[in-house]
């Protein structure tokens, strides 16, 4: 893994708002690039898979060809996957009448809209245990999914209302909720320097 100044750092970049990971990506002054091929994951050193519509995602992995690559990818790499990148990540997905097909990277079992629908959107302060103690996070959930089962080697970073709402396995982050919406990098940091 290479030094954090020189490690370049991938965001998905098919639908959903990537556009704002790779602005606190610039916060941190961290390289980054936008994947939507699968040479651009030959590039990065990590990915994150932002929030957005895990629907329009999952038909997005295949029609770019990204499915298998970035599956290999996540086997072997960091990963983040926030809000649908977090359904993206899961190993399963209850009641998927959607049909959506997770790519299995941490064992977790996501209720889609589990947190209700746009209009019951919130924000709120998280405490996080992120290593060097317990920090706290502003939480923005939108439409967010709801973790219902995490795996034996799965670690819950933070919770509400006693439900894990931020998961870690080996390499692979995930959350329920965003926060990239405003310029509180602690998250996003963390998941660079941490994960290798
Ligand atoms: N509910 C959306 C989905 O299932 C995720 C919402 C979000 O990423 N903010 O894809």
């Amino acid at each position: 893994m290479r030094k954090f100044e020189k490690r370049q750092v991938g965001v998905l970049a098919l639908q959903g708002d990537y556009e704002r990971h790779q602005h606190q990506l610039g916060l941190l002054r961290v390289k980054n690039r936008l994947v939507r091929l699968p040479a651009d994951l030959t590039e990065i050193d990590s990915l994150i898979i932002p929030g957005g519509e895990s629907t329009t995602m999952d038909i997005l992995l295949d029609r770019f060809h990204l499915r298998e690559p970035l599956t290999e990818f996540g086997r072997s790499h960091p990963v983040y996957g926030t809000c649908a990148g977090m359904i993206m990540v899961a190993t399963s997905i209850r009641d998927n009448q959607a049909g959506v097909k997770p790519l299995g990277l941490i064992d977790i079992e996501v209720v889609r809209m589990g947190y209700g629908r746009q209009v019951h959107s919130f924000e709120e302060i998280l405490p996080v245990s992120l290593g060097n103690g317990t920090s706290s996070l502003t939480a923005t959930f939108i439409r967010a999914p709801r973790i219902a089962r995490t795996g034996p080697d799965v670690t819950v970073l933070a919770s509400y209302k006693d439900h894990p709402v931020l998961v870690r396995r080996d390499n692979v982050l995930a959350g329920s909720f965003h926060t990239e919406l405003d310029d509180d990098t602690t998250l996003l940091r963390y998941f660079i320097q941490e994960f290798s």
